[in-house]
């Protein structure tokens, strides 16, 4: 994974699968867009996985991989196409994927994906 965004290979990420579950270490990828000129494109990659603290308290570990990585407009595109190819991907499979995730009934906001957990 990291080398494929080290290596700007946005497409090979439509395939990952995803986490088996909420807890399991995962990674987090962002792709940030400048608001002001949209034209500037910035992907962040954190490695996130569940710690005790000292008192036993669960916490989430957030360690960045690659920090605020500029990328070009056409990069961008590729991994925006590889984030939609993913969460089709992750809807029509077998039920193990985040897509197929119970929603809660309670909630039925719906927003765009611009990151995504790997
Ligand atoms: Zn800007």
């Amino acid at each position: 994974m990291i080398g494929h965004v080290e290596g700007r290979q946005f497409a090979a990420i439509a395939a990952y699968p995803a986490p088996p579950d909420d807890s399991a270490p995962q990674l987090s990828l962002r792709l940030m867009s400048c608001s002001r000129c949209g034209q500037t494109n910035v992907v962040t990659l954190n490695n996130l996985s569940w710690t005790r603290d000292l008192n036993g308290v669960r916490k989430l570990d957030i360690r960045p991989l690659e920090n605020q990585l500029l990328i070009t407009s056409s990069e961008t595109e590729e991994l925006r196409q590889a984030f939609k190819q993913m969460t089709e991907l992750r809807e029509a499979g077998d039920g193990s994927g985040a897509g197929n995730r119970p929603r809660d009934e309670a909630c039925q906001h719906e927003y765009p994906r611009q990151d995504s957990n790997l």
